[in-house]
């Protein structure tokens, strides 16, 4: 399985360095027999997947420029071009004893 992280160590998404947890995207998905993954924040991860379907994604959006150039997509990197690596939506704070 080959993966971008080592290479550069920045979301192929939106750019921003990836942060301690890392999600693995099938540029075509793998129930389309995409075997080449990328490493992404898991927030971007999310996005793909909550903006397009996995025809959608194998048809039209199969490539990281494809997928940045979605209207939503674009939208959310302007987004969280200036969040900090682990941000999510649900932050979680664990809290001490
Ligand atoms: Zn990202
Ligand atoms: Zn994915």
């Amino acid at each position: 399985m080959t993966s971008w992280r080592d290479e550069d160590g920045l979301c192929p998404l939106c750019g921003r360095p990836l942060g301690r947890k890392t999600e693995a995207h099938h540029l075509i998905p793998r129930s389309l027999g995409g075997r080449e993954t990328v490493a992404l924040h898991p927030i971007c991860h999310r996005k793909i997947h909550t903006t397009l379907t996995e025809r959608e994604i194998a048809e039209s959006h199969a490539t990281l420029p494809a997928l940045r150039a979605h209207p939503d997509i674009a939208r959310f990197i302007r987004w969280i071009r200036n969040k900090p690596p682990d941000f999510y939506k649900r932050t979680e704070r664990r809290s001490r004893p």
